[in-house]
């Protein structure tokens, strides 16, 4: 059942081929046989999956009901989920009990999927190996020595290893499209403003944006559909006509003109990748589509522009966790500043203090002028680069991530290492743009993720142009040994 796409699986249900309480037992199944060796979820809420699934047959039985309805999902722990421990990856928030739903989460239950758990993540969501979770790395299931990528690692791993039949995801630099590329899934960010933040817990505002991470596009887009929308419980969220999203699917690719940015292709993109990738490519060519280079002038400016601009919106969110309203706070504190400093010593990793101090430094009255200005001004021009490649082509075509997955250990004592792996995916948060990652010819046996860029709410594009790469590959079908 786990190698059908969401639509195969809807049509079982309908069907009565199986129910969706078997369906959702056949996950968690392989949810108790394979996750011990892959860490991908941090709490697994089988009970409330048996009931949501129950609900689900009740109501298929009716006759009603979409296609989500009885789908075994996962969430990232960065969505407040009601009455289940949201804890983002960290001790901070490891004993948090959500009172309320995020919006996409709530939308998705309304959709009637059967929430399976909480996958893993780097804390807070800063990272890009997962290594920098509380609850310990996730493994890549593709080769258990090497990282999955971050920060929505546990959910591209869950994935790659079909513990659930589609999973949500964060990305605020890469955090979906990097991990997806590690793990061979399909991972969409939609433009910022498209799906709403309330209820995902903030790490850098003006970047961070949801979306799903599925077996393919085609299942991508069912989950989008219904993430994506006005909320006016986020004032950022965009008040834009959602279009069908599968239905422009399987429109023609005849004459869609790519842009390949020079800057992609350069001499920091491993040898194999850029091979997979030129492949990739060639591929779209036989389908009818154009290739013309262009170039993005400042992307060497992206990354040292994001640890500027992510690191300040992230020592200011994460301010409210102080050890007096939620979260953790230390043991006998003897005064409320001994109180706030070990709740949040104790309660913060490494990589988390890491940034919120370069946040409140770059952030300070003496600097904030050379730092935080200076970055807000280079991201306009970052965001300018797009608006000028755009004015020449369709989509951007490029490598997600420079290398195939890294050893586990082997970045994590090096933080500006780490940094580079979102070096082809952090501009387009920068600018607000919309990315896909999806499988093409793996190296050496592990995943490599194809990067479509759009314009604008150009999501259904993207979701068209990854469909139809899809139906003539069969890369993202592939899955790991031993799953
Ligand atoms: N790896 C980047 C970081 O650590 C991006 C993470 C993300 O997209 N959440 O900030």
């Amino acid at each position: 059942m786990h190698n059908k796409s969401i639509t195969q699986l809807a049509a079982g249900l309908r069907a009565m081929d199986f129910s969706s309480v078997e369906l959702t037992r056949h996950y968690l199944q392989r949810i108790s046989r394979l996750d011990a060796g892959l860490n991908s979820f941090i709490t697994i809420t089988e009970e409330q999956a048996l009931v949501q699934a129950e609900a689900a047959d009740k109501q298929l039985a009716t006759g009603e009901g979409g296609v989500l309805t009885g789908i075994p999902i996962a969430h990232k722990d960065i969505f407040c989920t009601q009455g289940v421990r949201t804890s983002c990856g960290s001790r901070m928030l490891d004993n948090f009990i959500s009172p309320y739903d995020a919006t996409v989460v709530e939308r998705l239950t309304g959709a009637g999927v059967v929430m399976l758990g909480k996958t893993n993540m780097d804390e807070f969501a800063m990272g890009s190996s997962n290594e920098t979770s509380y609850y310990g790395p996730v493994k890549n299931p593709w080769d258990r020595e090497k990282v999955p990528g971050g920060s929505s690692g546990g959910s591209a791993a869950a994935m790659a290893a079909r513990l659930c039949a589609a999973a949500t995801g964060t990305d605020t630099g890469g955090s979906i499209r990097q991990p997806a590329a590690l793990c061979g899934v399909t991972g969409i960010k939609p433009t910022y403003g498209r799906v709403s933040r309330y209820g995902m817990i903030a790490f850098a505002s003006s970047l961070d944006q949801a979306g799903p991470m599925a077996a393919s596009a085609e299942d991508a887009a069912l989950m989008l559909q219904v993430m994506a929308g006005f909320d006016q419980r986020d004032s950022t969220s965009m008040q834009q006509q959602v279009p069908d999203y599968s239905a422009t699917l399987n429109d023609s690719l005849q004459g869609l003109k790519i842009g390949l940015p020079k800057e992609y292709f350069d001499a920091g993109l491993d040898a194999g990748v850029r091979q997979s990738v030129e492949q990739a490519i060639e591929v779209y060519t036989g389908m009818g589509a154009e290739v013309r280079e262009i170039t993005l002038p400042n992307t060497g400016l992206a990354v040292a522009t994001y640890y500027v601009v992510a690191p300040a919106e992230c020592s200011s969110n994460l301010s409210r966790f102080d050890g007096v309203r939620f979260g953790y706070r230390c043991e006998n504190p003897v005064d409320l500043e001994d109180l706030y400093k070990r709740s949040r010593s104790e309660g913060f990793g490494e990589e988390v203090k890491r940034r919120i101090l370069i946040g409140a430094y770059v952030l300070s009255a003496g600097y904030y002028d050379a730092y935080y200005l200076k970055a807000q001004k280079l991201r306009h021009l970052i965001s300018d680069d797009f608006k000028q490649a755009f004015e020449e082509v369709d989509v951007i075509m490029g490598p997600a991530s420079p290398t195939t997955a890294f050893g586990v250990g082997e970045k994590s004592d090096d933080p500006v290492a780490m940094y580079l792996s979102d070096v082809y995916t952090i501009a387009t948060n920068m600018a607000g743009l919309p990315g896909i990652s999806i499988p093409c010819a793996p190296v050496d046996g592990m995943p490599v993720g194809l990067q479509i860029i759009g314009n604008y709410f150009d999501e259904a594009r993207l979701l068209n142009a990854a469909h139809q790469f899809q139906q003539q590959t069969q890369w993202h079908q592939q899955l790991p040994e031993g799953v």
